[in-house]
């Protein structure tokens, strides 16, 4: 909170203390985070003989922005926010990484914040142990696309020391040649600089990063399935064990409360916004179409269920934790 100045304290104690409030309780008034962890921070679900465990990162309670949403007001984002029985006072993003163990092998989709994000996240590791996997064993990990919540839980804070120096991380070729290109650091907004920074500093010098092409199977039962917008080599991951399926979407319908109700929002994280909701929709189509479970990374903890047309646009029925 170094940007707040001692008057602007003072103001939020005097707030607290007309509200009843202990003034105390509003040192930090960023870091109080108003959405409950959940009770248990990992959930376990199959999908055929797949075990799944959805692991909770934590939560980015995002203040409003006009600018978040192109094409809708803060007015509409908050009236999305409550249609979806979430708080209107802020968006809710929280982060949920999935744990697929399947023929022998334990495959991690994406790898958290790392507690680099936002000071509300960075539990995965922990929540891990509880649910008894051990991090050490993860054989692969698959990203789907790297921004900081989904690629920082790989290196440590400081020093971006490997975390899983074992695993093979796999990343679609695309989106390692777009951030790994020199040249980007120009072209990119200043907020995404250091990342692109970070990333040709690190990405490199590791031996156990394999970039793939297209859709292969990546892992036992899992194919990439391309849906670029949000970044360019942006991907979902298709699990399919027996007759079921699961679409691990990661961030092509990244808060279902807005762009799942509001395909054709354009939200302010998608580097290309017509792209990403052609993806988006083609991906719910297909979810519909072939009647299968889908998750997505920032969709309400455990943050797995169905998708059915609604209207003009779609609605998620989560699955019961
Ligand atoms: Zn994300």
């Amino acid at each position: 909170m170094s940007h707040l100045s001692r008057r602007d304290f003072v103001v939020s104690a005097g707030l607290a203390t007309a509200l009843g409030l202990n003034s105390r309780l509003v040192i930090s008034p960023a870091f109080a985070q108003k959405t409950p962890d959940p009770p248990k921070g990992f959930v376990t679900y199959q999908v055929g003989s797949a075990k799944v465990t959805a692991l909770y990162d934590g939560i980015w309670e995002k203040a409003h922005d006009p600018a978040f949403i192109a094409n809708a007001s803060v007015d509409d984002v908050k009236a999305a926010m409550v249609k979806a029985g979430l708080p209107a006072d802020f968006v809710s993003i929280p982060f949920t990484v999935v744990v697929v163990e399947i023929g022998g092998k334990t495959i991690l989709c994406d790898s958290g914040t790392g507690g680099q994000v936002q000071p509300t996240a960075g539990k995965m590791m922990t929540n891990m142990k509880a649910a008894g996997i051990d991090a050490s064993k993860i054989d692969t990990i698959l990203i789907s696309h790297f921004h900081p919540d989904h690629i920082f839980g790989l290196m440590e804070k400081e020093t971006n020391k490997p975390v899983f120096p074992n695993a093979e991380i796999i990343v679609p070729d695309v989106e390692y040649k777009f951030w790994a290109d020199s040249a980007v650091i120009d072209r990119l907004p200043e907020a995404r600089k250091g990342l692109a920074r970070r990333i040709q500093a690190v990405f490199p010098t590791w031996k156990n990063i394999r970039q793939v092409e297209g859709e292969p199977e990546v892992a036992p039962g899992i194919r990439y399935v391309m849906a670029p917008g949000h970044t360019p080599g942006h991907r979902a991951f298709h699990l399919s064990s027996g007759s079921k399926q699961l679409m691990i979407s990661n961030d092509t319908a990244y808060v279902p409360a807005l762009v799942v109700a509001n395909p054709g929002w354009h939200g302010a994280y998608d580097q290309d916004a017509s792209t990403a909701e052609v993806s988006r929709r083609k991906l719910l189509d297909r979810v519909i179409t072939d009647k299968i479970m889908i998750c997505g990374y920032h969709f309400p903890f455990p943050g797995a269920g169905t998708i059915a047309n609604d209207g003009s646009g779609y609605a998620l029925t989560l699955m019961k934790s």
